[in-house]
């Protein structure tokens, strides 16, 4: 018999939920964040109705539900359950949430990083299918990625590695909310890319998703934005690429879906720039599975744990 698996994605604005069967979302249903994001308990309490009444409105047979994967923007210990840390919503330090979530949902509970939910989904069912070294990268207003190494999924042991947006391209380059200065998320995060653009198109009110439209249609300064923006974006892989010697970087996020027009300028900078080896070992490809990516990844953290 088929057995379901929830996948729950925490994001700083939207709570995504949604039953994975066969590497499929199946369905899915959100809720905004910031309605309960006064304590933990407030938001644990909406996830869990959340969960219940998705169930029960699909008539889910809960001895069908082999367990439930949660991905949290931010610091989680993965082997004790502990939500360490969500920079982005106020009030979660070391909340013990597998525990919590394990005794009011009556299943098992998993729990990972957000951006290694992800790029589990697309190592296992997406873009990465068939890779033992990958860097999964998502483009958005953070800037993040997971690492698969030798076929695993590479955490650090503080559960902390693959922060990709926070490497430093210039000693002298702006502040960054890290402490550090000149990150790579400062050069290519959604907030300078929206500046850049609303500079460019005199527009204040353009949106990335503007600029991707009028690319589409061909206009010259739109290409040239996304041009610049590749070019931005394969300076910040050439440090990763040499130093992990990586098969793929899957590039996903919302910048992602203008993977074609940054995809040939990333690809330039990188054979022109990193080493030869790593350079013409390295493929690049889009995201495969966008908004369900967490929600699939859900199922390999569950399904891992079987094992
Ligand atoms: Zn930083």
């Amino acid at each position: 018999m088929e057995q379901y698996v929830i996948g729950i994605d925490v994001g700083g604005t939207n709570v995504k939920l949604g039953i994975v069967s066969a590497g499929k979302a199946i369905s899915r249903a959100s809720f905004s964040t910031q309605e309960f994001i006064e304590t933990p308990q407030a938001l644990i309490e909406a996830i869990v109705k959340a969960v219940q009444s998705h169930l029960r409105g699909r008539n889910v047979d809960p001895k069908r539900v082999a367990g439930v994967g949660i991905g949290l923007p931010g610091l989680v210990d993965v082997e004790r359950g502990l939500v360490r840390l969500l920079p982005n919503i106020p009030g979660w330090r070391d909340v013990p949430l597998k525990k919590i979530m394990e005794k009011k949902l009556g299943f098992r509970v998993q729990l990972e990083n957000d951006v290694n939910m992800i790029t589990l989904g697309e190592w296992q069912y997406g873009a990465g299918r068939g890779f033992k070294d990958l860097i999964c990268m998502t483009l958005g207003t953070g800037v993040g990625a997971g690492l698969v190494l030798n076929n695993a999924i590479y955490r650090g042991p503080g559960f902390a590695a693959g922060e990709i947006g926070h490497v430093p391209l210039s000693e002298h380059g702006p502040d960054c909310g890290c402490g550090g200065h000149g990150c790579f998320e400062r050069y290519v995060g959604n907030k300078t890319l929206q500046k850049k653009a609303a500079k460019m198109f005199k527009d204040k009110d353009i949106t990335l998703e503007d600029v991707y439209r009028r690319a589409l249609d061909g206009k010259h300064r739109a290409l040239k934005f996304w041009e610049e923006t590749g070019e931005a974006v394969g300076h910040g892989l050439i440090g990763p690429i040499n130093m992990l010697n990586p098969e793929a970087v899957i590039i996903g996020g919302g910048v992602a879906r203008s993977f074609e027009f940054i995809a040939p300028a990333i690809r330039r900078v990188i054979t022109d720039r990193a080493m030869k080896t790593q350079a013409a070992m390295v493929r690049l490809i889009k995201a495969r599975l966008d908004d369900d990516a967490g929600l699939i990844g859900a199922k390999v953290l569950v399904q891992n744990e079987e094992r």
